[in-house]
């Protein structure tokens, strides 16, 4: 989506400084022993269209042998008797980005298989290598988009992952065929001006765009584009999209939208959750309420749940996706049911009942909606083994208690979850979730950092970047993330209150990122980017000076989600104080601080400011 420079700042950061890749939950499932046959009895049979005149349903190495009311399995078969359950085909989400523990998370809520619309290729590469082995049962299985066709400094570039760029038509075919080499599945286009959110950013032209379809379509490849408003979307359709990532929110759909897409044979994915979370709404959040999922929940999904996107100068409006949802129930095309998790606002697997529940709003039937997550994709993307609950398919499976033909918010519901007839172990996950809050709730009557008892960080009286606590002052630069940004840092003479030294804060700032910072970066723990307790604080005060440019404070804390929390400041010629109360910073307490930085950027140019007498009061 439109994210958030933040985010991949926070991730380049956090790889950096804390092994961010490293999966926190660190159960790991043993498959070897799973006999892959089981026969359901009992349940109410979803079989990816409808509910069938069906209650049984015979698993065989991990293959669905029979489905029937009668249905005579091998005696030594286990049973599970599943009454007033229903049985599902296990979801697809239709728009992820797969990293982390991601495709961990979304088998855990049922998601079986996620489509990824953007990743490192080397990671997918790995985990369909595994897949294909028959390993990694515990993760859902991957399609991927692998790199994205944007151009430089379009929308894809901001995450700090170098990406390969293209600028025009000619280079169209020898761009998708490396893709097609790296392990693409199908090819994603970013047609997005970032004009909808209030920005500006270069994207493809409507003829490399055409282009990039024309070339996908003559190696046999789906071309998905990503768009931003209605002319977008029109353009896309226009231009042979077979399919949209995304539905516009930034207008009421004109009355010839849906007949547009239909006459076009495309296929709409349109992820009103993170739509949603664009429009400033938490999308997530009523999913940490919810008692049926909060307990396989982690710390950071939570805090990644309750946010929105709060730093988009304009907040489109994601009623208007559900509109046009409406229209196109009344065609043939496809709505597939896609969250564009992790984007703030959402997490993997968690979001996509979120998604269900949006696409019912809209005026799906729940059994619509269902379908939307199973059967719909599966065709779409030529998922031939899954996808439905029928005789010789891949036995992905959802089992849920109630109806959700009936209530769609019973797929929350999570009796068991199989992935090729492995069922997850779900109840490992649950402990190792259940342990991670509890250290983190310790960590909020953890001592506070020796030397914090006053609160000053710093008044560099000594004459060098000292802090009174925690592991001091460094500089942070984009150059983790594949920037040229540079800073430096000096205690330099005439503080502030006629004090003897502050600590000026100097570099440049490169044009080549559109998310590019430079700075200082404090650590209040007893490592880089290690939590402090700072919770007995109410507020970062500050003086500074400088050149007349805004510049930025950011705040980490582990609670606050992936992506960091900024305000902005903007110190002129004579020394001013500055405070923002800690609960400024994305609502936070203080008890899980990991980092607070000062920088510049993110736009392009020479920054000089000085700051002294930094606190926590
Ligand atoms: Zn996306």
């Amino acid at each position: 989506m439109t994210s958030q420079a933040l985010s991949r700042i926070a991730a380049a950061i956090l790889i950096v400084a804390s092994g961010f890749c490293v999966s926190r939950i660190a159960y790991a499932q043993n498959t070897a022993s799973a006999s892959r046959s089981f026969v359901i009895r009992n349940a109410r049979v979803f079989d990816g269209q409808q509910i069938v005149n069906a209650t049984e349903v015979w698993v065989e190495n991990g293959a669905i042998k029979a489905v029937g009311s009668d249905v005579k399995a091998a005696s030594d078969v286990t049973t599970i008797n599943a009454t007033g359950d229903t049985l599902l085909p296990g979801f697809i989400d239709s728009h992820t980005h797969a990293y982390g523990d991601g495709l961990k998370e979304a088998l855990i809520f049922g998601v079986t298989t996620e489509l990824d619309m953007f990743t490192d290729p080397h990671y997918a590469a790995r985990v369909k290598k595994a897949q294909a082995e028959g390993q990694d049962l515990n993760l859902a299985d991957l399609r991927s988009a692998g790199y994205l066709a944007t151009v430089p400094g379009g929308h894809g570039t901001e995450y700090g992952m170098p990406v390969p760029t293209i600028t025009s038509p000619s280079e169209a075919q020898a761009w998708v065929d490396a893709r097609i080499a790296e392990g693409s599945d199908y090819i994603k286009i970013i047609d997005d001006d970032a004009h909808a959110y209030g920005g500006h950013r270069p994207t493809l032209t409507k003829e490399t765009m055409k282009a990039i379809i024309d070339a996908a379509h003559r190696r046999g490849k789906l071309a998905v584009v990503h768009i931003g408003d209605q002319p977008g979307a029109k353009d896309a359709i226009n231009a042979g999209a077979d399919g949209l990532a995304h539905l516009f929110a930034d207008s009421e759909p004109t009355v010839d939208f849906a007949a547009l897409a239909e006459k076009h044979h495309v296929f709409i994915i349109p992820t009103l959750t993170v739509l949603e979370s664009v429009s400033g709404i938490p999308s997530g959040e009523p999913l940490t309420a919810d008692a049926r999922f909060e307990p396989y929940l982690t710390v950071e999904d939570i805090g990644n749940l309750r946010r929105s996107f709060t730093t988009l100068s304009t907040h489109p409006s994601e009623i208007y996706a559900e509109h046009t949802v409406r229209e196109l129930l009344a065609t043939h095309v496809p709505v597939l049911a896609g969250t564009d998790s992790p984007n703030p606002g959402t997490s993997h697997g968690a979001s996509l009942h979120r998604e269900l529940e949006l696409l019912v709003r809209s005026g799906m039937t729940p059994q619509g909606a269902l379908a939307a997550a199973t059967s719909v994709p599966a065709k779409t993307f030529h998922l031939d083994d899954r996808g439905r609950v029928a005789v010789g398919e891949r036995a992905d499976l959802l089992l849920v208690k109630g109806n959700p033909t009936l209530d769609i918010t019973a797929t929350r519901d999570i009796v068991a979850v199989w992935k090729a007839g492995v069922q997850d172990d779900r109840d490992s996950y649950r402990a190792e979730v259940a342990k991670q809050k509890a250290e983190a709730a310790n960590l909020k009557t953890a001592a506070a950092p020796t030397g914090s008892e006053s609160g000053l960080i710093s008044n560099f009286e000594s004459g060098k970047p000292d802090a009174n606590f925690g592991a001091g002052w460094s500089v942070s630069t984009d150059s983790i993330a594949g920037g040229k940004s540079t800073g430096t840092m000096n205690v330099v003479t005439g503080g502030a209150n006629g004090s003897q030294h502050a600590l000026d804060v100097s570099g440049n700032i490169d044009s080549g990122l559109p998310f590019a910072w430079a700075g200082v970066m404090f650590s209040p723990g007893p490592q880089p980017f290690a939590r402090a307790n700072l919770s007995s604080k109410k507020s970062l005060t500050f003086w500074a000076k400088g050149d007349g440019k805004t510049y930025r404070t950011m705040m980490f804390t582990e609670s606050g989600g992936r992506i960091p929390s900024q305000q902005r400041f903007t110190p002129g010629p004579e020394w001013k104080q500055f405070s923002f109360p800690l609960s400024a910073f994305n609502g936070t307490d203080g008890h899980d601080i990991q980092a607070i930085l000062f920088v510049g950027g993110p736009e392009p140019g020479s920054f000089d400011f000085e700051i002294d007498d930094v606190q926590l009061q």
